[in-house]
């Protein structure tokens, strides 16, 4: 099963998208972006870090994303960087490679004080880092600062409202998949989270709710009633997990240790054993893919439609010549080529039909 998101994916969608880049058609198989949303320290970074599956986010219990992060992962071929498979690169630092991700991190953080200064103040222009790995997906991700109420540091009096802009402007588009991250030990009513992802889904069809810290629920209180959708419905629906407190984070506490632990948590605490599926990190994963595997079928009738169309225009062009087709290689290559897309389209179709039951 996938431990991170696109795990298990990753060989079908780099092919489509492989696909798209070797044919010029007026059509894009993007992937939708996914953003975190929440307040401050409920754990949306340590939730986009799992993911991936890395360490080289800032996390910590004070403001530490303080300009929106967005993150490009890179599906690269082995051995494609010359000291290593997977590096990362700024856009503020071009041609710069950082195979060492806890580089990444401390350049995030400088970068960060370099615009905004290191008194807490925060800025909507994004850091943009890219990714590169043989194993991750083609896609991007957002990682925002949380939302908060009372000025610090060198914060505005209008800092609540200046964050809830930032956020919107990647949250209000109809293809971000909006991750709304609310620790297990506040109020689900109370949730910033929740309250902003209605605002721009009211729907419900791009919110995941993630409940964060459920190691450190009080005593006597669990999130069983949120997960099976009693407190705070949404359409999609919650998935609890436990990331690395501040005190793993200090000892270095490594990723997979974490998931081992999380795992530990939900298998000793009996009452999560009903809502199993909607526990830990890989089961998150598990759904996201679910979402982008549903998105790729919904863009595979377009596909073959552009591939079928050019098909026909081509040999359109070769009926003009009449006896005399051009035999020159560029076009024949074009034909076959053509020819492979449509049939790997319908492959891909098949597939993807096959795997459906794990949709959403
Ligand atoms: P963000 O501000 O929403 O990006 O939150 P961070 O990911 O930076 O995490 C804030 C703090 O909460 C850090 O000290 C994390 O170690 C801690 N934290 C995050 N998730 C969990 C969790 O599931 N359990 C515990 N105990 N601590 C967590
Ligand atoms: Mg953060």
């Amino acid at each position: 099963s996938s431990q991170t998101l696109g795990e298990g994916l990753i060989p079908i969608i780099n092919k489509l998208q492989d696909i798209f880049s070797q044919v010029t058609l007026d059509f894009k198989l993007d992937l939708p972006q996914i953003a975190v949303v929440g307040s401050q320290s409920s754990g949306k970074s340590s939730v986009l870090e799992a993911l991936v599956g890395r360490d080289f986010l800032p996390r910590g219990p004070d403001i530490c994303t303080r300009r929106p992060l967005v993150l490009q992962l890179v599906k690269t071929t082995e051995n494609s960087g010359e000291d290593g498979a997977e590096w990362g690169e700024f856009l503020h630092a071009k041609g710069k490679k950082f195979y060492d991700f806890e580089r990444i991190r401390d350049e995030i953080a400088a970068e960060t004080d370099r615009v905004v200064g290191e008194n807490k103040a925060v800025s909507d222009k994004p850091i943009r880092l890219k990714i590169c790995s043989p194993d991750v997906l083609t896609m991007t991700l957002v990682d925002l600062p949380g939302i908060t109420r009372v000025p610090v540091g060198d914060q505005p009096s209008d800092i609540e409202t200046r964050i809830r802009d930032m956020i919107l402007e990647y949250v209000r588009h109809p293809t971000c998949i909006i991750l709304g991250v609310t620790a297990a030990n506040v109020d689900l009513a109370n949730s910033d989270a929740l309250s902003m992802a209605r605002s721009v889904d009211p729907e419900g069809v791009r919110t995941i709710g993630v409940l964060t810290k459920l190691d450190i629920m009080d005593r006597g209180t669990n999130a069983v009633a949120v997960l099976k959708n009693q407190v705070v419905p949404l359409r999609l629906g919650y998935v609890a997990i436990v990331n690395r407190s501040q005190d793993d984070i200090n000892k270095k506490k490594a990723m997979s240790a974490a998931r081992r632990n999380e795992e530990d948590f939900f298998r000793s605490h009996l009452e999560y054993r009903e809502a199993a599926s909607q526990t830990g990190v890989p089961n998150l994963a598990q759904r996201l893919n679910s979402i982008l595997v549903a998105h790729i079928q919904s863009m595979l009738p377009g596909l073959r439609r552009q591939i079928t169309h050019e098909i026909e225009k081509r040999n359109a062009e070769l009926r003009d010549y009449g006896d005399a087709p051009p035999t020159d290689s560029a076009t024949a290559r074009g034909a076959v080529l053509l020819g492979l897309l449509s049939e790997y389209c319908q492959r891909f179709a098949s597939m993807l039909d096959g795997r459906s039951e794990n949709v959403l």
